[in-house]
């Protein structure tokens, strides 16, 4: 639980502190060397992601479940080809570019919305109306695990689309973009950047209804 008094504090738009992973490859729990791709935990406590071993991302993840500093980032993808996200909604999420990560921070209590833009990766706290409205509009939302798991928003001329992912993965690209990022509209080599990783969601995604039940 976040106290309110630190929420107050950090209200508002801030230059988003990437929660990068370090590059030395070792579980940052039990320090065994990780081969290749792995999985991250979300400490809840200091706002970074920890590498972890198979073994602790699973006892993690069962911790997890009871609250706890230690959170297992899920591996799953969702998409919601129903959803009502219009242009009334976006408006109300003052997104001045045409990508956006939502996630539900416990430490800050408030949803918040990640994007790049020209001056770096850019956090903003949601209103609590606007955040009403993307619930209204998605069921996506009520899936969301808080601080593991992200949804991507992306507007284009004719749509918009909405994905629900895990949250490092909204870190890497923010990340990866914003070394590319350039102007309002990214600029070709953000935009290439990102039709691989919407490619790469789709091709992971499933519909929610595929999805077993939370307990
Ligand atoms: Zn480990
Ligand atoms: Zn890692």
């Amino acid at each position: 639980m976040s106290a309110p008094s630190t929420a107050a504090a950090h209200r508002g738009l801030r230059r988003f502190r990437a929660p990068a992973p370090p590059p030395p490859e070792r579980c940052e729990l039990c320090g065994i060397e990780l081969a290749g791709r792995h999985r991250h935990l979300v400490d809840t406590r200091n706002r970074g992601l920890a590498c972890a071993c198979p073994p602790c991302a699973l006892l993690f993840e069962q911790a997890g479940a009871a609250g706890g500093q230690f959170r297992t980032v899920p591996d799953r993808f969702l998409s919601d080809p129903d959803h009502r996200l219009d242009d009334v909604v976006w408006d109300r999420l003052r997104i001045p570019v045409g990508v956006a990560f939502l996630l539900d921070n416990t430490t800050l209590g408030r949803a918040v919305a990640l994007y790049p833009s020209p001056a770096g990766a850019t956090e903003s706290e949601l209103e609590p109306s606007a955040w009403q409205a993307v619930h209204d509009a998605t069921r996506l939302a009520g899936l969301l695990a808080p601080d593991v798991e992200a949804l991507l928003l992306r507007r284009t001329e004719d749509r918009i689309e909405c994905h629900l992912i895990p949250v490092d993965l909204a870190y890497e690209l923010t990340g990866r973009l914003r070394m590319l990022w350039r102007g309002f509209d990214g600029g070709a080599e953000a935009r290439a950047a990102l039709a691989d990783f919407f490619a790469d969601v789709a091709r992971r995604a499933r519909e929610p209804h595929e999805e077993a039940r939370r307990p």
